[in-house]
C-alpha cells in the first residue's frame, strides 16, 4: 500500500515541530518554495496541492542540514540586505540586519549627486558596496576581498543588480589601494576574539572564520585599518567601522590617537555599540 503524497500543508506542519524556535516554521516555509521554485505568495492558494517525492526528498535533505545547524541563507544561497536580494555561499560571511546601520551612516555622510570614492574593505558577498552603490550611483565603490571565492560571489551580486560603479579587487585591507584616496572607507570586518566560545555555536560555526576572529581581543584587524586610513582618505573623508557591542571605547580611543575627529560610536536596534567612526 502507498501512502498518499504529502500536501504543502501537512508538510509544513511536521517541519516547523522539528525546526527549533518561533523561526521553524518560516524556515520550512523558505526551504519548501526553495525546492519547489515557488514565491511566497503562491503558498496561500497551493496548501493543499500534493508535493511529488523527489521534492519531499529535496526537503527533507535541506531540513536536515538545517536540523544539523546550517545556516538558511547558505542552505537557500541568498539573502536579502538593504534593498538588495544577494548570492551568498560559505566563502561569504552572512549579511546581518545590523551591519545596514554602518549603510545609513554612510549614506548620511554621501552627498547625492557629487562623484564619491568610496571603499569596502573585507566586502564578502558585496553588501556593503553594492547597498552604497545602488544607493549613490554617481559614485566609484572599490570594493576589496581576501578571498577570490567570495570576490566571485560579489561580483556576480553586482551584476544581478546591474550594478556597474562598483569594481572588485583582491588582497588585503589596502593592499589593493595602494596610492588610492577615498572620501569614505566603510567597512565590516573580523571582530571577534579568537578563544570567544560563541565561534563554535549557531551559524557562526559555517561562517568563514576569516570573516570572523580577530586576534585576541577582536581588534589586530580594526587596529590595521584605523592605522592605515589616514594614507587613503581624502581631507575630511570618513571611516566606518562595524564592531561588537563591547568594543566602542577602544575603537574611539584607537581612531582619536591616528589623529580622526568627530569620532563616535553609533547604536544599532537592539542599543548596543554597532559602529565607530571619525
Ligand atoms: N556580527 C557578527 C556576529 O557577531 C560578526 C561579524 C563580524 O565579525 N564582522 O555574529
Amino acid at each position: 500500500m502507498t501512502a498518499a503524497p504529502p500536501d504543502v500543508r501537512q508538510l509544513l506542519a511536521d517541519a516547523a515541530t522539528r525546526l527549533p524556535g518561533v523561526e521553524g516554521r518560516h524556515e520550512a516555509e523558505l526551504l519548501l518554495l526553495h525546492v519547489l521554485e515557488r514565491e511566497r505568495s503562491w503558498l496561500f492558494a497551493h496548501a493543499t496541492d500534493p508535493v511529488e517525492p523527489v521534492q519531499v526528498a529535496a526537503f527533507e535533505a535541506l531540513l536536515a542540514k538545517r536540523l544539523a545547524g546550517e545556516p538558511v541563507a547558505y542552505l537557500l544561497g541568498r539573502r536579502g540586505f538593504w534593498t538588495l536580494d544577494l548570492e551568498v555561499s560559505p566563502a561569504t560571511l552572512i549579511p546581518r540586519p545590523e551591519t545596514e546601520l554602518l549603510v545609513e551612516l554612510a549614506l548620511a555622510r554621501s552627498p547625492e549627486d557629487a562623484a564619491l570614492r568610496v571603499a569596502d574593505l573585507g566586502t564578502g558577498s558585496g553588501a556593503i558596496a553594492l547597498a552604497l552603490a545602488s544607493e549613490r550611483p554617481q559614485a566609484q565603490v572599490v570594493a576589496t576581498d581576501l578571498s577570490e571565492a567570495a570576490l566571485a560571489v560579489a561580483a556576480r551580486n553586482a551584476q544581478r543588480h546591474a550594478l556597474g560603479n562598483v569594481r572588485f579587487r583582491q588582497g588585503a585591507w589596502y593592499a589593493p589601494l595602494a596610492g588610492e584616496r577615498f572620501d569614505l572607507i566603510a567597512t565590516n570586518p573580523p571582530y571577534i576574539a579568537s578563544d570567544d566560545p560563541h565561534l563554535a555555536q549557531g551559524d557562526l560555526r559555517f561562517e568563514p572564520p576569516t570573516a570572523l576572529a580577530s586576534g585576541q581581543d577582536g581588534l589586530d584587524d580594526i587596529r590595521l585599518i584605523i592605522h592605515g586610513a589616514a594614507a587613503h582618505l581624502r581631507p575630511g573623508g570618513w571611516l566606518l567601522i562595524e564592531h561588537g557591542w563591547d568594543q566602542g571605547d577602544a575603537i574611539r580611543a584607537l581612531l582619536q590617537q591616528a589623529g580622526f575627529q568627530s569620532v563616535a560610536t553609533e547604536r544599532d536596534l537592539e542599543q548596543r555599540d554597532r559602529v565607530s567612526l571619525g
